[in-house]
């Protein structure tokens, strides 16, 4: 009974407001064609980390029919005969435009919960006459003109039909990138034109379920029996059909949940033998994710670290090994030497490692630190501990180039990361600005 008198005041408020899905257009590909001239209204693809394969496609490229992820070294020869513009991922450039994004957004809505690096929910006040069309234009003008980014904008009652909207306004060719469900009467007829695996939360065996049933599209999942729907899946599923009837199940979450690890691992470029190098790679990927940590303002209570062989390889190898600290920390100089010391337990002299990771985890917000009662350091230290950390980051932060790191980050990497093609300029690092001489 409470459930559906929720409903009830939840659907009153929707005549009130909308929710938008704003999703940036080939995004990576976009950041790259935004800050280079050269490159727009060109092919291009963007590769993985160590150029493997491609995961970003400009539209130019998208119309030559090129697939995403496609390995590189597979169509390396027919990428070069169309003329396609390959390079490797710049995710600095990527999250420094999206921090832009989100910003603008952040002053043109009343609500907003940032969902990935180019997507973004936000909550807007429907006017009298119902069309928002005008502030969607606005919006998207504003965006262009600011980064040179397109958006795709889908406005409807929740967020789950504000994705649909969003798909729908990248098909429709006369939508102009904005669609918005909300206000359209054969709602039916739409819903009908979205495939059940395209709808956000059904997953690839839930769709293979839901076909199996005889339900191939959204408005189908809308009409289903909802006994046979909550028997197979739950609350989740009687949620999604409710957000199809266009009831608002999901509310806009301003602060997302905290994150329960922060990981980092990459693949080398090249299989590492070496226990240095393992310790090395180990170094450099713990001073990432205690930064990661300090910049969200959590704290760790337990670590693992692992590293594996390659999934090709004839003699397989996977370790790892977990450790609970005493007090919680975020400190990098803590971390480290526990991360260096723990290394040697999963290196094995006899296998090509060609993967490591570090997890940050147990993770708890930094306000609430609680001193270890075997932690005899005076607070004086500790203070000082805490503030030289403080300026490493701010310095960091900055100058974004790392000027200040551990000594062991510094050393010559031969299995970094390949990142063969990586555009010549930057945004977030001062030596790559253009420089013109008149
Ligand atoms: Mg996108």
């Amino acid at each position: 009974m409470l459930l559906y008198i929720q409903y009830i005041i939840a659907g009153r408020q929707l005549e009130m407001n909308a929710i938008a899905l704003i999703d940036g257009n080939n995004f990576y590909a976009s950041c790259e064609q935004s800050i280079n001239p050269y490159l727009r209204n060109k092919p291009l693809v963007i590769l993985s980390n160590n150029d493997g394969c491609i995961i970003a496609r400009s539209a130019e490229a998208r119309i030559l029919k090129i697939r995403m992820g496609e390995p590189y070294f597979k169509i390396k020869e027919r990428l070069n005969k169309l003329g396609v513009i390959v390079l490797s991922s710049n995710y600095s450039l990527y999250g420094d435009m999206s921090k832009r994004l989100m910003n603008l957004l952040k002053k043109n809505c009343e609500k907003i919960e940032i969902y990935s690096i180019d997507e973004a929910f936000i909550s807007i006040h429907r006017p009298h006459n119902k069309d928002l069309s005008p502030w969607a234009r606005k919006l998207r003008t504003l965006i262009y003109q600011n980064l040179g980014l397109t958006i795709t904008i889908g406005i409807a009652e929740n967020k789950l039909r504000a994705k649909l909207a969003n798909k729908l306004a990248k098909r429709i060719n006369y939508s102009a990138g904005i669609f918005d469900l909300g206000i359209t009467n054969d709602k039916n007829s739409y819903l009908k034109e979205i495939n059940v695996d395209n709808i956000w939360g059904i997953g690839t065996q839930t769709s293979r379920w839901l076909r199996s049933k005889g339900i191939k599209n959204a408005k189908e999942l809308k009409d289903m029996n909802q006994n046979e729907l909550k028997k197979k899946l739950g609350v989740v599923g009687q949620r999604i059909q409710l957000e199809l009837k266009g009831y608002q199940c999901l509310p806009i979450e301003e602060k997302r949940n905290q994150k329960k690890e922060i990981r980092v691992s990459r693949s080398f470029s090249k299989p590492i033998t070496k226990l240095e190098e393992l310790k090395h790679a180990l170094a450099i990927y713990t001073i990432r994710a205690s930064e990661k940590m300090r910049a969200q303002n959590l704290q760790a209570s337990s670590i693992t670290i692992f590293t594996r062989t390659s999934h090709y390889s004839k003699f397989n190898y996977q370790k790892s090994v977990y450790k609970k600290l005493v007090e919680a920390t975020n400190d990098t100089n803590i971390i480290l030497k526990i991360v260096i010391e723990l290394s040697k337990e999963i290196y094995h002299p006899e296998y090509k490692l060609t993967k490591a990771g570090v997890l940050m985890q147990e993770l708890s917000e930094f306000t609430y630190f609680q001193k270890s009662i075997l932690n005899y350091s005076s607070k004086n230290k500790l203070d000082k501990e805490r503030k030289l950390i403080q300026t490493i980051d701010s310095l960091n932060n900055k100058f974004k180039n790392e000027v200040i790191t551990w000594g062991i980050a510094k050393k010559n990497q031969s299995w970094g990361m390949n990142r063969k093609l990586l555009s010549g300029t930057s945004i977030t690092d001062i030596e790559k600005i253009p420089t013109i001489i008149i």
